[in-house]
This record gives structure tokens, sequence and C-alpha cells, in this order.
């Protein structure tokens, strides 16, 4: 978090600061894998229990079932073509480097804080892709698979959730990856493990604690983003943060399923709880406040 003194011309549209070329070697375009019918892999079920959604779909609605356009390796190709060219300055205007450019901020962050802390893979790709999880598709929304400690993000997600009310606002989609790499955190601390052994459904349920302990860890990332003169992202001003709020809030639960929405199918928490842990994790900057399981009002 920086001090005051957000600068009068900050423009919310501009997060990355510096210039030159993305150096990490942990981002690759992906999709493509196989044609024909999405498969499985590793047993049916298995991506169900091991990847965590951003929002509350069912995986098994989504696999093996309507397949859609299948990613094609031409369409892979073409995103690292795209990626290989990023620089910090693109990543203020162009998702793909955007998502880039927070994986190298969000890793920095996290080896500062966590001892022992190993970057994840970040895959980007279009359409459909084979993971260590299994096979999923761009409707899957974006998702970790602990598997192969791969985040995977199909950038056509963020015009998704513009339609369904979120912010298009750079911060807020830098929040979506910073997520996706708390829940790379909560594999490395165990969370995550601890998390699907506690159930998958329900207000108090593991998954909706891991969810908001991923919203919580986002923040904590926001809150170290920006610290000091060599940090990669510029000061986030109030406005970037109201960005995020309105994400947050916008695939809560309750959102997503309406008036009526019953908390016992809850997998990731209510949009008023998305937020607040959001909240706890950029006001603190500490990892320890994130313990949503330690407690039973989340
Ligand atoms: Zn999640």
């Amino acid at each position: 978090m920086s001090g005051a003194g957000t600068t009068a011309c900050q423009n919310d549209r501009v997060t990355f600061q510096g210039s030159g070329s993305i150096d990490t070697g942990n981002v690759s375009g992906g999709g493509g894998g196989g044609g024909g019918r999405i498969a499985l892999g590793g047993g049916a079920g298995l991506l169900i229990t091991i990847v965590a959604l951003l929002f509350g779909v069912n995986p098994g609605e989504l696999l093996g079932g309507e397949t859609g356009q299948q990613g094609t390796t031409s369409a892979a190709a073409e995103i690292q073509q795209q990626l290989d060219a990023c620089t910090y300055e693109m990543a203020n205007e162009n998702t793909i480097c955007r998502i880039k450019a927070t994986t190298v901020s969000v890793d920095d962050v996290w080896s500062d804080l966590m001892a022992g802390y190993q970057p994840p893979k970040t895959v980007i790709f279009a359409d459909s892709v084979n993971t260590g999880c299994g096979a999923a598709s761009a409707a899957t929304g974006p998702f970790y698979c602990p598997a192969d400690r791969t985040a995977y993000f199909d950038p056509s997600f963020f015009t998704q959730l513009r339609r369904m009310g979120g912010s298009d606002g750079p911060l807020a989609q830098e929040y979506v990856v910073a997520h996706e790499y708390g829940h790379h955190v909560q594999n490395l601390t165990g969370a995550l493990a601890k998390g699907q052994r506690m159930g998958s459904q329900g207000p108090r349920s593991g998954s909706v604690r891991v969810e908001l302990q991923a919203d919580c860890l986002a923040g904590v990332w926001a809150n170290h983003a920006d610290d000091g003169p060599d940090a990669l992202l510029a000061p986030i001003s109030e406005q970037q943060i109201t960005t995020v709020i309105q994400t947050a809030k916008t695939i809560g639960d309750d959102t997503i399923q309406g008036p009526g929405s019953n908390p016992e199918g809850w997998t990731h928490g209510s949009a008023t709880q998305r937020a607040r842990w959001f909240g706890i994790g950029y006001q603190s900057g500490d990892p320890n406040r994130c313990d949503t399981f330690a407690t039973n009002d989340l």
C-alpha cells in the first residue's frame, strides 16, 4: 500500500510503471490440446475436486458436455507470439500482457512474504486447454490446477466478467490473477488440500473458506504491489480499489445465483464476504490475517 499523496495525474487505466520487456519464463500460450470431444485426464471427478474456480460454476457441467470450439495449436502460437512481445508499457493496454506482468508482480510479493515460495506456471489459452487436472474450456473461467502448479486464463473471461457487471479496470483484472496465485500459495501452505477435505458446498464449507482466503491473499498482494519506488505497480488509488470491490461482488455466489440464492449451495462466498476478505488482506498486508479456517464469522 502506498502512502498518502497519490498524485492528481494518477490515471486509473495505468497500473504498471517502468518499461521494457517482462522478464519471466513462467508464462506461456496454450490450448489446442486434442481434437474432438474434450476428455477428462486422470479419471472423472479428479478435476472437480482439485480445480479451484473463480466463480460458482460446477465444472462437471462444463466438461465433457458441449465442447464448443477447440483451441488450435496456431491459437497457442499466436498467444505465445503476443507474450514474447509484451512490455510493461503494453501491460497497461493489452490483457495478455497485463496478465503476464501481473504474474511477475505477484511472484515478487510472495517471494518477499513467504519463505520457500516457488512461482507457479501460467498458461494463457483460447477456447480449450489440456491441464494436469484434465481438460478445460473457456467456460470454466480462470482456474488453478494444483497437480501441475499452473494457473490458467482465457482472456475472453474478462469480457464475460464485464457483461456480468464486473469492472474492466486494470486492477480488477490483476485481482483475478492474484486470486488464482492465491490458490497457488494455498497449495504450498496446505490450505487448498485442507479446504478440499472440508467440503465443496455451503456457507462454511472448505470451498468457501478456500475462496475467501484466496481473495484475502489477493488483497495482501495489492497492499504490497506498489511498495517502494521500484515497485512494478504505480501507487494504487482508492478508485482502483473500488473497481476490485465491484468485480469481487459481481462474482459472489449470491450475485451469480440471484434473488433467493441458497447459502447451502455456495462455493465461493457472498458478494459481501468476497469484498470483505479482499479488504482484510488489502488493509493489513498480512497473510496471517487471512485465516478463514479459524473463524465461522466469514
Ligand atoms: Zn478461486
